[in-house]
């Protein structure tokens, strides 16, 4: 599958490579990290673009000196970027089940995006985290009909099973925490990037099918960057894990069970609407282990659950064209051409979201006349 409106045959790949190159100046880590494990992939048999890639690899590795950083570019196994067309359609089926567990009545004010609702369960020592998903799905594939891709029905399935998972577990963890995974499936071959700010109340995420090496594993790879900008960052830390099966709610699981201190699992309550159930210390998990989709839809009958906290996300990366235009800048002063060649446009994809910002040679002119 190919990208649809590439502006000359065979150049949309290379203008989504060269569009990658530029973010290896993004002042956010988790950009330039996500940057060289996407890197890694481009194959050395483009000869140009495997040069610029591994310029550009030399110089993040000068620029971060990250472990996880170096990590990340020695390892930088699976990324690509593509994706494929979809028949999918946006989904109308409008607001799914409203979900009440433990007898909370509805809120009245509703700040943006989903309410992720965490309970805990009295005498059993474990934490729920429940919610709908479907705004975000909608978001999700809005944000794919503006931008002008569509994943393929199976892989947005992985990718919202993917979102949801993400965002349960960002509900579940502190308030000053930001996590990304990209989970690695070797059959269907695709590489699935999601990311949450619980700072900003923030998630998004891209998949990849080109260009993903094929080793026959299925990985789960976490990274965690803990702080915020008032009081600083501690370094990112990363895990790998590696997964036995391609089901993303079985991948979480298995990361929950080799890389987290306790266990956690994933439930179906309805099409979009998924709950998280995390064994605290002492859990009972004789019960812990015998839940089931059916056991969880009824959870509040049985149990008592606590309200901890609700929290909102919504689809959002931050990604602008101003932004871009700042990563581009320095290039622009060095070699206006180079970066343009005969083009009054570019299109720089977000390794994140796979949002494209037209940027014109006009525009960024006038952006670095001004001196920023
Ligand atoms: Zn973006």
């Amino acid at each position: 599958m190919t990208q649809p409106v590439p502006a000359v045959p065979g150049a949309a790949t290379r203008e989504i490579i060269s569009s990658l190159l530029l973010c290896a100046d993004d002042p956010d880590f988790i950009v330039r990290r996500q940057l060289a494990l996407t890197l890694g992939v481009f194959r050395a048999a483009d000869a140009s673009t495997g040069e610029d890639a591994r310029a550009t690899l030399a110089r993040l590795a000068e620029r971060d000196d990250y472990y996880e950083m170096r990590v990340a570019i020695m390892s930088s196994p699976m990324c690509s970027h593509g994706s494929g067309k979809s028949r999918r359609v946006l989904r109308g089926n409008g607001r799914p089940l409203l979900h009440r567990l433990g007898g909370m009545s509805e809120s009245t004010d509703q700040p943006q995006g989903l309410e992720i609702r965490t309970y805990f369960v009295r005498n059993r020592n474990a934490l729920v985290a429940r919610a709908d998903f479907g705004e975000l799905y909608v978001d999700y594939y809005l944000h794919q009909a503006q931008h002008d891709f569509r994943h393929l029905p199976e892989h947005a399935e992985l990718m919202k099973d993917a979102l949801a998972a993400l965002t349960l577990h960002c509900a579940s963890r502190p308030l000053n925490e930001n996590t990304a995974w990209t989970i690695h499936f070797a059959d269907p071959l695709v590489n699935l990037f999601v990311t949450g700010d619980n700072v900003r109340g923030a998630v998004v995420g891209q998949l990849f099918t080109e260009n993903v090496k094929e080793d026959g594993r299925n990985l789960l790879m976490s990274d965690i960057l803990r702080g915020d900008p008032r009081h600083g960052y501690e370094p990112p830390r990363r895990s790998v894990v590696e997964l036995t099966g391609t089901d993303v709610f079985g991948a979480v699981e298995r990361f929950y069970e080799r890389s987290e201190q306790r266990p956690a699992r994933l439930f179906r309550c309805a099409e979009e609407d998924f709950v998280m159930v995390s064994a605290h210390p002492d859990c009972d998990m004789e019960w812990f282990e015998a839940l089931d989709d059916s056991a969880v839809r009824v959870l509040d009958r049985g149990e008592e659950l606590s309200l901890l906290e609700r929290r909102f996300y919504r689809w959002d990366c931050g990604c602008t064209g101003l932004r871009m235009m700042q990563v581009l800048a320095p290039m622009m002063r060095n070699d206006p051409d180079q970066l343009f060649g005969d083009e009054s446009s570019l299109r720089m994809s977000c390794p994140r979201c796979g949002a494209r910002h037209a940027i014109t040679r006009e525009a960024l002119e006038a952006y670095v006349a001004e001196g920023k």
